[in-house]
C-alpha cells in the first residue's frame, strides 16, 4: 500500500500536463484537459492495480494517446489510393451543389414534414420517393439508412410467421464487409435461409426443388466485392421472377452498388447491373447504397412494387431506419444533379463518376506539374508510374482502371515512415505502399488538390 502511495505522486497534475500539450494541439483546450483527466485516471487504477511508472513515462504515453486520439477526429483527407469508392475514406465524395444545399437545410428550418400547398403535416420525404421511382422507372421508392437496413427491413416485412425461408443462392452468401454476412443479416431479420446451388453453378431447377409452403421469397445478392469466375451458371433475373411469380412469390434483389447509369461507358471496367434493368427483368423490389456510385449520402434505396414499399413503411421497424433531413437532402440533390450528369453527357458533377473517367493524359499532366515544383535537391526520388486504379466500394471487384501515380522511393527514411508522415500530415494524405515505393494515384485526387498535395510532398520529404 505504502508503494502505491509513492507511486500515485508520478502522476502529473492534470491542468499543467493539459497546458502544456495544447502548445501544440489544436484540440479545444477543455477537450484535452478532459482527455487528460481520463488518462490519467487510467493511470491511477494501473498504480492500483500495482504498476508503477514514472511520472516521465505518464507524460510521454499521455501526450502519445493524445495525438492517435486527435488523429481520429473526423477531417478531410486527401486520398492518393486510387479507389475511388474507398469505404474507410468516406466512400462517395459529394458534388458541391449537395453540399451547397446541405448547408441551407441544415442551419435553418424545412418542410421535413409540412404541407406548404395545404398548409398542414406533410409526407417525410415525399418529393425524393416520386422522384426515385421516376428515374428508376418504377412503381415506387423509399430511403432509410444504408442498404443493410434496406435488406433487413425487406425481410422483416416479408418474412411473417411461419412464412420466412428465402431461398438463397451458395453464390451469393456474400460478406458484405466489416464481417457482415448475407446469411447473418437474413437470421437477425427473423428469415430462415435455404441455401440452394452450389457455389459456383444454381439452376433454376434448384430454386424451383427449395419452393415450399413456408417459402416467403426468392432473394439476388449481387456478388459485389468478389468475382467467381470460369464453369459458371445462374438462371437469368428473368426466369427467376417468373419461376418466383408462378408461386405467387416475390423475387427481391440487393444489387449492392446502384450504378443507374451504364459506369462501362466512361471507362474499360466491367458492366454493373443497374436497379432499373432488374425492376424492368421482373424483380419486385431492389435495393442499393446511395453512397456508392450514385454518388450520394449513406442511405439505402428501396425501390419496385407500390404495395410492398407501402407495407414496408408501416412496418414499426422503419421508424428505427428512416433518414434524417441532411440525408434527406443531399439525396434529393444527388438526384437531381445525376439527371443533369445523364442529359447533358458529362459526369463532372457526380465527383464519384467523374473519378472514373478522367483519361491518363489529364492525370500525367498533373503529376509533372506537382513534380516540376518539387525542390530539385530531392527530386531524384520521384517518378511517375502507371498504377491501377478501382472503384472498391463492394462494386466491380474486376474492374481495373489504368491509372498514374506520384511514387516516391525515399532514401533518408523507410517508406512506412514516410507513409505515416503523409497520413498524420495537414492534410492528411493516404497513399499505397508496393514493396519500396510509396504511390500517390492522382486518380482519386480532386484537382483543387493538387497544391496542397504538392506542398504535403515538400512537408513529409523535409529533413
Ligand atoms: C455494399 C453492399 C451492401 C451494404 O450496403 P451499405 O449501404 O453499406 O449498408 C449490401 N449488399 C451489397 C450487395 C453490397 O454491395
Amino acid at each position: 500500500m505504502a508503494s502505491n502511495q509513492q507511486a500515485l505522486r508520478a502522476l502529473p497534475s492534470v491542468e499543467t500536463l493539459a497546458k502544456t500539450l495544447s502548445a501544440e494541439n489544436p484540440l479545444p483546450r477543455a477537450m484535452i484537459t478532459a482527455f487528460v483527466q481520463r488518462e490519467i485516471s487510467r493511470f491511477r487504477r494501473d498504480i492500483l492495480a500495482g504498476e508503477s511508472p514514472t511520472r516521465q513515462e505518464i507524460e510521454t504515453d499521455i501526450g502519445k494517446q493524445l495525438s492517435i486520439f486527435s488523429s481520429s477526429r473526423l477531417q478531410p483527407v486527401i486520398n492518393a489510393t486510387g479507389v475511388i469508392i474507398h469505404t474507410n475514406l468516406g466512400r462517395s465524395p459529394l458534388g458541391s451543389q449537395a453540399a451547397e444545399a446541405l448547408t441551407k437545410i441544415a442551419t435553418g428550418y424545412c418542410n421535413l414534414e409540412f404541407n406548404l400547398t395545404e398548409g398542414n403535416r406533410g409526407k417525410r420525404a415525399g418529393y425524393l420517393e416520386v422522384a426515385l421511382a421516376s428515374i428508376l422507372e418504377t412503381e415506387a421508392a423509399t430511403a432509410v439508412n444504408n442498404c443493410a437496413a434496406a435488406l433487413v427491413i425487406m425481410l422483416r416485412h416479408l418474412c411473417k410467421d411461419e412464412k420466412n425461408e428465402v431461398i438463397v443462392s451458395r453464390g451469393e452468401l456474400v460478406e458484405i464487409g466489416g464481417g457482415f454476412r448475407i446469411p447473418e443479416i437474413l437470421e437477425t431479420s427473423g428469415a430462415k435461409l435455404v441455401e440452394v446451388g452450389a457455389t459456383n453453378k444454381t439452376h433454376l431447377e434448384d430454386y424451383a426443388k427449395a419452393i415450399t409452403a413456408q417459402t416467403a421469397m426468392i432473394l439476388k445478392v449481387h456478388r459485389s466485392n468478389f468475382y467467381i469466375g470460369g464453369f459458371t451458371d445462374d438462371p437469368s433475373i428473368l426466369e427467376l421472377a417468373e419461376l418466383a411469380h408462378s408461386h405467387g412469390l416475390p423475387l427481391i434483389e440487393d444489387i449492392g452498388s446502384g450504378a443507374l447509369m451504364n459506369t462501362d461507358e466512361l471507362a474499360p471496367i466491367d458492366h454493373e447491373p443497374k436497379p432499373q434493368d432488374s425492376l424492368k427483368n421482373g424483380v419486385d423490389l431492389v435495393c442499393f447504397s446511395g453512397d456508392k456510385l450514385l454518388g450520394g449520402p449513406q442511405s439505402g434505396i428501396i425501390a419496385g412494387k407500390t404495395a410492398l414499399i407501402e407495407g414496408i413503411k408501416k412496418e414499426p421497424f422503419f421508424r428505427a431506419v428512416r433518414c434524417d433531413k441532411l440525408i434527406l437532402t443531399v439525396l434529393q440533390e444527388c438526384i437531381d444533379t445525376y439527371l443533369e450528369t445523364k442529359s447533358s453527357n458529362t459526369t463532372s458533377k457526380v465527383p464519384a463518376l467523374d473519378f472514373i473517367g478522367k483519361d491518363i493524359s489529364s492525370l500525367r499532366q498533373r503529376a509533372e506539374a506537382i513534380i516540376e515544383h518539387i525542390p530539385s535537391n530531392i527530386r531524384d526520388q520521384f517518378a511517375v508510374s502507371e498504377t491501377t486504379a478501382r472503384t472498391g466500394g463492394g462494386t466491380m471487384p474486376k474492374s481495373e482502371i489504368p491509372s498514374l501515380a506520384i511514387s516516391i522511393a525515399p532514401k533518408h527514411v523507410s517508406v512506412n515512415q514516410l507513409a505515416s508522415r503523409f497520413r498524420t500530415g495537414s492534410p492528411a494524405v493516404v497513399g499505397t505502399v508496393v514493396d519500396n515505393t510509396l504511390h500517390l494515384d492522382l486518380r482519386t485526387v480532386f484537382e483543387q488538390q493538387d497544391q496542397a498535395l504538392g506542398d504535403a510532398i515538400i512537408q513529409a520529404l523535409a529533413n
